[in-house]
């Protein structure tokens, strides 16, 4: 049975408390333990899959096809874990089981309430795989105090007491302010939030203090004395240049060996840490740097893209630069301006995924630029299929290709549909069959398919094999009837499914770096092992940096 940690947050929200869970994840790999990382959400949606980006931020999406909460990228980038449907659960997708399992009379005719139904529903999700791995983490969404979040507080704090002694702990995040006109870091806000906390029977083992400084000893000693935890076990986390250097900077402050302490695990296995020293020195000591323009409709909020910003670094990380991403709403470009004196100061052109149609005439723009510029180009999902209409527009003369998915939106039939809506694909051994009038939720084509890369083509080359397997997320696909006419233009399609129905990746040969890939890579990189597309695509705007 895996041991477990709690990790909970108070004060504030947005403390990193996802970073931190997955920068102890990372240190206790370090010591040679295995480790699986959860998120418990409160919200009352049954997964993100339906919530707009400008809200929640990305939704990350697993091997199996679950779509989750964006600190499963996070958890997945820190110790390269693949997680799985089973490691995200709402507040929403807990009622909704018991509501089922009420309706199917499960329950007996029982009056059905949050303690014991919701509360052991949580708690059966928290033992799923237990015997797996070494150790369990546990995050818990937003802040102790919050009324959504009380069924969980409460779960995890009968788990704890139903486990042997020393199999749980608890790790509590919170703030301390800085008063300038006192010159003081304050304790009182962390005071009041472990006390709600213990208020609820919940007494943390580890505090994780983030603030803008290192934490006094006479700070630390008054943490410790009305916190009731040990002076040690009191962790100042304080902002970082990169997010990787987390593990070290969480490592130097003694957090690892708490958590180890608190267990009673003694002598603690010494610490691997090479690999997070590579990745911070490749970071720090990056030789020059390239810009990149990421073409999209989410780029008020950066976690709408949080996975390819990510792996942008990673590319930087590869090819020892720094990359410098900026976003551009693809609106702009639907003026009747140039776009050219805009795209001339960036050395590739990024477009991410995306849904519906505002905006795709401005990533349509942004291809033919790229394209025709010799840009280096990254069309991701909805990027691969602006880069397919452009080339059916402009290389093939097909003047009203589009996309099914915009007639949708707009009730008639504009185009000539290059990009379709899929309602039947073959997932595994069976066949799946969706319509377009289908739930929002969870009716798309989602997690890890395999593809199938062409002999001798530049996806081939970088990928180094020729079966490759990535997640998608899409209701609409390229219409491999037009694969042919496209490639007599130059528009090679070099990656398929396997049963050769569904393109996969499109490239033109004639062109510096020109690839679009209906999956998203950005899921599967780390910063310890770039994903080769990226490691490739920022490497090409290297090589574009040095003809400017
Ligand atoms: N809207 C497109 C589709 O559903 C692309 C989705 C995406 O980019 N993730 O196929």
């Amino acid at each position: 049975m895996a041991r477990y940690v709690f990790i909970t947050g108070g004060v504030v929200s947005s403390l990193g408390k996802g970073l931190a869970s997955a920068a102890l994840g990372a240190l206790l790999q370090a010591r040679g333990y295995s480790v699986r990382l959860r998120k418990l959400d409160p919200y009352l949606n049954v997964d993100p899959g339906t919530m707009s980006p400008f809200e929640h931020g990305e939704v990350f999406v697993t091997d199996d096809g679950a779509e989750t909460d964006l600190d499963l990228g996070h958890y997945e980038r820190f110790t390269g874990v693949a997680a799985r449907a089973t490691d995200s659960v709402s507040s929403g997708r807990i009622y909704s089981n018991v509501l089922d399992k009420e309706r199917r009379g499960d329950y007996l005719g029982k009056t059905i309430q949050v303690i014991p139904h919701v509360t052991n529903e949580i708690k059966d999700f928290l033992k799923i795989g237990a015997d797996e791995v070494d150790f369990m983490l546990c995050e818990i969404g937003g802040t102790v105090g919050d009324i959504e979040g009380l069924p969980f507080f409460e779960a995890i704090r009968q788990f704890g007491q139903e486990q042997p002694r020393g199999q749980c702990i608890f790790m509590h995040l919170t703030l301390l302010p800085y008063i300038a006109a006192s010159g003081e870091l304050k304790t009182k806000p962390t005071q009041h939030s472990v006390k709600e906390l213990r208020s609820i029977g919940i007494a943390p083992d580890v505090l994780v203090c983030r603030s803008d400084m290192p934490i006094p000893d006479k700070e630390r000693a008054k943490l410790a004395l009305f916190c009731n935890v040990r002076p040690e076990s009191v962790i100042a986390a304080q902002d970082l240049k990169s997010i990787y250097e987390a593990p070290l900077a969480y490592h130097a402050e003694g957090l690892d060996q708490a958590v180890l302490d608190a267990f009673g695990i003694a002598p603690a296995p010494r610490p691997q840490l090479s690999k997070w020293y590579d990745v911070v020195d490749r970071i720090h000591h990056a030789e020059g740097d390239v810009k990149v323009a990421i073409v999209g409709k989410y780029t008020q909020l950066e976690d709408a893209y949080k996975s390819i910003a990510e792996a942008l670094t990673h590319g930087g990380i590869a090819n020892r630069v720094k990359v410098r991403a900026e976003w551009i709403d693809a609106e702009l470009f639907e003026k009747d301006e140039d776009i050219a004196p805009i795209l001339e100061g960036y050395n590739a052109i990024l477009v991410p995924g995306g849904f519906g149609e505002r905006g795709t005439e401005g990533k349509i723009r942004a291809a033919k630029f790229a394209r025709e510029r010799k840009v280096p180009y990254l069309g991701i999902c909805l990027g691969m299929q602006m880069a397919v209409i452009e080339a059916s527009r402009n290389m093939l003369g097909l003047e009203d290709a589009g996309s099914e998915e915009f007639d949708h939106e707009a009730g008639d039939s504009r185009y000539v549909h290059v990009i379709y809506h899929l309602k039947e694909w073959v997932e595994g051994n069976r066949t799946v069959k969706r319509a377009v009038t289908d739930d929002k939720g969870g009716t798309m084509r989602l997690g890890a398919y395999d593809a199938v890369l062409t002999e001798g083509s530049q996806a081939a080359e970088i990928y180094d094999t020729l079966d490759i397997s990535e997640r998608h997320r899409h209701r609409y696909e390229v219409d491999i009837a037009y694969r042919t006419k496209l490639e007599e233009c130059g528009l090679k399609f070099s990656g398929l499914s396997p049963d050769g129905r569904l393109p996969e990746i499109v490239e033109i040969p004639d062109h510096p770096w020109y690839i679009g890939v209906q999956f998203h890579p950005e899921l599967k990189s780390k910063p310890f092992e770039p994903h080769p597309l990226f490691a490739d695509f920022v490497r090409a705007a290297v090589e574009q940096s040095r003809l400017v």
